[in-house]
């Protein structure tokens, strides 16, 4: 008996340090006014706009904001989804810039979204006339009225991939430029959100489009959804939805 107890205590000691990093980290995920921004989430969703959403890389815009995506689309929105770069540095594979084209066709089927698919540089994203180009060349085909990128801060202090971060500060720069035309722009993989978008409805099309991502997956599937399943948990612990997606409205 109290051999057995000395074998589980150090187990019952990790299990509880887990919960306790899980609960503190989700406390900090919640937005400042959690109601508020499940409303604006609503909002954000159940008007119809031309909808631009931009990804450094395939996949980033069905890990972050997929769900958002398909109900913007599934209630009449017209969203393109725009990828900047091919992510052909994810492999060695010769033709892998091509798997991961196919791929984001895919996914954005499965989300009711056209795709526009640029060829900047994997990896060497960064702000300057090349990036500049790309977004004037995205606004003038689709004329947005609703904008989503990359939160320009990242969703956690450390580690962010400079990618992501130049797509954030170059969207943040247009929109505080003469040039912004009052687009409601939207940062997705947002660290202190603003808005919530409950996704539940639409959790299961999230998956397949993220799943379309085969080359990048690691794991089994069902890891696979559980992994994706607890990121869309993590800002629900004061409001009534099972699962969301965040976001930080700029304007
Ligand atoms: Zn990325």
């Amino acid at each position: 008996m109290e051999r057995r107890s000395g074998s589980t205590l150090p187990w019952l000691v990790a299990g509880g340090a887990v919960a306790a990093a899980w609960l503190v980290w989700r406390r900090m995920q919640q937005p400042y006014y959690p109601g508020v921004a499940l409303q604006a989430g609503l909002e954000m969703v159940s008007r119809r706009y031309r909808v631009l959403a931009i990804g450094p890389h395939p996949g980033d815009l069905e890990l972050f904001a997929g769900g958002t995506l398909r109900l913007l689309s599934q209630n009449g929105s017209a969203v393109t989804m725009a990828v900047l770069s091919r992510g052909e540095r994810a492999t060695n594979r010769a033709n892998i810039g091509e798997i991961r084209a196919r791929e984001a066709e895919q996914a954005a089927a499965i989300l009711r979204a056209e795709l526009i698919q640029l060829d900047l540089p994997d990896g060497r994203i960064r702000p300057g006339p090349d990036l500049e180009r790309a977004l004037d060349d995205l606004w003038i085909r689709t004329r947005p009225e609703l904008v989503l990128a990359f939160d320009p801060k990242g969703p956690v202090p450390l580690g962010q991939n400079p990618d992501h971060l130049a797509l954030g500060a170059a969207v943040l720069a247009r929109a505080r430029s003469s040039i912004s035309r009052g687009e409601r722009i939207y940062f997705y993989a947002a660290r202190h959100p603003n808005v919530l978008v409950d996704i539940t409805e639409v959790m299961q099309e999230k998956l397949n489009a993220v799943k379309a991502h085969r080359s990048q997956l690691r794991g089994p599937d069902w890891a696979v959804s559980l992994f994706n399943r607890y990121v869309c948990r993590l800002h629900t612990g004061r409001v009534p939805a099972m699962y969301a997606e965040p976001f930080y409205r700029l304007v």
